[in-house]
């Protein structure tokens, strides 16, 4: 991470996990556990119908809310679909977009993932966008084009300025859930390259300001040497947050590692 530059993020992804009524304990309990002083966003992204429950138990800045997706149509006629204009008003800061689960059991493709950004944008969410390889790409070595392809079109179409309030999260699809963690130096290194193609495709100061996080079996064990990485800005963590004790173990990896830098 390099706190000069850009924003260090911890973000829990709940998945379909915990009930509406489940909020409010598990806030209380993180809260308990979180250090005092903390120069970083952590951020939950709860499912939709948790979201107003989460909303109005995080009363301060301490935990950010999030959600975990967003529909691409400003509004109208799409039975279903939540818009960001609703997700803003409830007082949404954070919304996960083009998550590999959604890419491939919702067939989301990169449009939709670029109009999903942009609705977030001008309602004034930070997205959270994913983006990684399969394993099949990962042995094909085609991870590269592949991870260029995603950035480019998830960010087709934003200024310089939209880019920079943007939040990436590389996430090799076989990592996640799995148990399998990319090794700090795989993962700081595709985290590098994903800078090189916002500067390519933009510039250098928008590529210097985006955070990167990283996102498959971050756990408290590995999050240290992950978030080491210079260009690691933080983590997006599904089983490990649904914890508070192992959650916030992460948290504190992340506090020591920009301490350290400090
Ligand atoms: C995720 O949900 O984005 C994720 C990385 O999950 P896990 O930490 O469980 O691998």
């Amino acid at each position: 991470m390099n706190q000069k530059y850009r924003k260090v993020v911890i973000a829990g992804n709940w998945k379909m996990n915990k009930l509406p009524t489940e909020v409010r304990d598990y806030v209380k309990r993180l809260r308990e556990l979180l250090p005092p002083k903390k120069s970083l966003d952590v951020v939950i992204c709860a499912p939709f119908v948790s979201l107003s429950n989460l909303c109005k138990t995080l009363t301060d800045a301490k935990i950010l809310p999030g959600a975990q997706d967003v529909s691409a149509h400003e509004k109208g006629a799409y039975t279903g679909e939540v818009s960001a204009e609703m997700l803003a008003d409830l007082g949404l800061r954070y919304c996960i977009v083009g998550h590999s689960e959604r890419r491939e059991y919702h067939d989301e493709s990169d449009n939709e993932v670029n109009g999903k950004v942009k609705r977030l944008l001008d309602a004034g969410i930070i997205p959270i966008i994913c983006v990684g390889e399969s394993l099949e790409q990962r042995e094909s070595d085609i991870t590269k084009e592949h991870l260029a392809y995603q950035i480019k079109a998830a960010l087709s179409g934003l200024s310089e300025k939209e880019v920079r309030k943007c939040v990436i999260a590389y996430e090799p699809i076989w990592a996640i859930g799995t148990g399998k963690t990319a090794s700090a130096e795989m993962a700081g290194e595709m985290c590098k390259f994903i800078r090189t193609c916002i500067r390519s495709n933009f510039d250098a100061r928008t590529a210097r300001s985006v955070s990167i996080l990283y996102g498959g079996s971050m756990n408290a064990k590995n999050s240290k040497e992950l978030l080491e990485q210079e260009d690691i800005d933080g983590g997006l963590i599904g089983g490990a947050s649904l914890i508070p004790e192992d959650f916030v173990k992460i948290i504190e990896s992340a506090l020591e590692v920009s301490n350290e830098k400090k």
